[in-house]
């Protein structure tokens, strides 16, 4: 006898309300929305730099609306529909309201907040119209930024408003602050947008339906990861959807996606199938190989370094908003720095910086970082950032240019020493320091430090200095970037000496 169990389908999903953050998950890929509806804990959740970057996009936010003085903020929260409706209800009718930031709307099963909707002139008999902008921290305007005021305009209008028209105000890159009050019209850029948008908005009640209808099967549609799972944004289940793959899965081959989408549509599933004859980047080609490789010339190029080499690396902040003078929203302001230096006899010193209060860093971190660096030997740093930074420093601090220029002229480059006379399978087709490490020198890592990454150090200094007021949650942080850049340095130190080996197992060091 057969079991009912078995005949029974699986209960089919209650499709809940849809959210503008969700309909554009959506257009990402439909299985994302799937997931992010019905099983939502499959995510990975954010990381800290990310957080960081959430964290600064809601200043920004609440900043944008002095912009619109006696503007009204909707108080109700996210998951206070009701109240929020009826909030925007309100203040619409009232029109000595001259914005409403946060309104909520509710149409064709879509609940979208707006961040500001302003009041504008009606035609002849109409009381007002409105203008609706959303607010962005990026710089300029993106495609899924279209789609966003596309959704958002589609539900306002269903909701029975008369929008005139559609913006994005996003930051304004080119604003120099100097002292005194941010200049709000100056940091803000405001692009209208009211054309491109309605062409988006053609499609939305047809793209909703299709959502809704994927929404109710009962499994989630059989999409494969690929290039579309990083853009517009990172897609948060990743590592659910790519659990099961090979660990040389084709897409974990590093360079052009487009090569790897072709190979893989081609039926290539790893790394080690990839034909015979394909072309390959120099760097897709170790990865190919899979085997260890030292360049004949290793030992020569490491040779070049001057003692005492210093072992350079800067931590840097980005402001959205400005905080001092002639500097620009999202320069980077270098505000730490880390320098082991090696004598030729092998001994090895640690001098540091970091700077703890509000005030502008770039004049005492460069005098301190000039005593530090002399006059002599190399500069080893990881990148070619290091550079760009003193570079700036150079432009703005015309009492040290001369000094700064000279530091330039010593700087000595590991990464693309490491790129182009040594391979390890465990690289992975990564030169990044955080990949390289390990593989080198797998005694020394980052996993015992509270911060492990730059992204993380950032927002972390941001928190010390702009946010946090306990001491000793001031202190726990200082000590936890001290050692995350120190590590950094250190890092550079092991891996000049790692390399040094591998070249003198080579004979190629005498
Ligand atoms: S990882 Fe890719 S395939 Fe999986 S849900 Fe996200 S976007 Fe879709």
């Amino acid at each position: 006898m057969t079991e009912l169990n078995d005949l029974s389908p699986a209960p089919l999903p209650k499709v809940p309300r849809l959210s503008k953050s969700k309909f554009l998950s959506g257009l990402q890929c439909h299985k994302r929305l799937y997931l992010d509806v019905h099983h939502p804990f499959l995510a990975t959740k954010p990381d800290a730099a990310t957080q960081a970057m959430f964290e600064m996009g809601t200043e920004v936010g609440e900043l944008a609306r002095s912009r619109f003085p006696g503007g009204v903020l909707v108080t109700a929260g996210y998951r206070q529909t009701e109240a929020a409706l009826t909030q925007t209800a309100n203040l619409i009718q009232d029109l000595t309201v001259p914005a409403i930031f946060e309104a909520a709307f509710l149409h064709g099963g879509v609940l979208i907040r707006a961040d500001i909707l302003e009041r504008v002139p009606g035609a002849e008999g109409q009381p007002c119209a409105w203008r609706l902008i959303e607010v962005k921290s990026s710089t300029k305007v993106k495609d899924v930024h279209l789609e966003d005021l596309a959704v958002q305009s589609e539900v306002i209008l269903g909701a029975g408003l008369t929008l005139v028209s559609v913006g994005l105000m996003h930051i304004n890159t080119g604003y120099l602050y100097r002292d005194g009050a941010i200049d709000l019209t100056e940091l803000f850029a405001i692009q209208d947008l009211s054309e491109a948008v309605a062409q988006r908005r053609a499609s939305v009640p047809e793209r909703l339906a299709a959502m809704t209808r994927m929404l109710l099967q009962p499994q989630a549609p059989a999409i494969e990861p690929d290039r579309h799972c990083h853009t517009p944004y990172d897609c948060p289940f990743w590592d659910h959807c790519t659990k099961d793959k090979p660990a040389r899965w084709i897409h974990y081959l590093p360079g052009s996606k487009q090569v790897v989408s072709l190979l893989a549509q081609q039926g290539v599933t790893t790394i080690d199938e990839i034909p015979a004859g394909t072309k390959l980047s120099p760097v897709q080609h170790r990865v190919k190989e899979n085997v260890e490789w030292v360049s004949a010339k290793l030992g020569t190029v490491l040779k070049a370094v001057q003692y005492p080499v210093h072992h350079l690396d800067f931590e840097t902040v980005m402001l959205a908003v400005p905080r001092f003078s002639e500097t620009r929203p999202y320069q980077a302001l270098p505000v730490q720095w880390s320098n082991h230096i090696e004598q030729a006899t092998g001994e090895l010193r640690h001098e540091e910086f970091l700077h703890k209060d509000v005030s502008d860093p770039r004049k005492v971190l460069a005098e301190s970082l000039l005593v530090s660096l002399g006059d002599r030997g190399s500069i080893c740093v990881y990148s070619p950032y290091e550079k760009s930074v003193i570079e700036q420093l150079a432009v703005v601090l015309p009492s040290l240019r001369t000094a700064l220029q000279a530091l330039v002229k010593r700087i000595w480059d590991l990464h693309p020493i490491v790129r182009d006379h040594y391979y390890h399978p465990h690289f992975d087709g990564s030169y990044s320091l955080k990949e390289v490490l390990p593989a080198l020198v797998p005694s020394l890592g980052y996993a015992d430090l509270a911060i492990k990454e730059g992204g993380h150090a950032a927002s972390q200094y941001y928190r010390m200095v702009f946010v946090e007021t306990d001491w000793v949650e001031r202190a726990t942080i200082e000590e936890a970037l001290l050692r995350y850049c120190e590590r950094d340095t250190l890092a550079m130190v092991e891996l000049r000496r790692a390399l040094k080996e591998k070249a003198q197992m080579r004979g190629e060091m005498g």
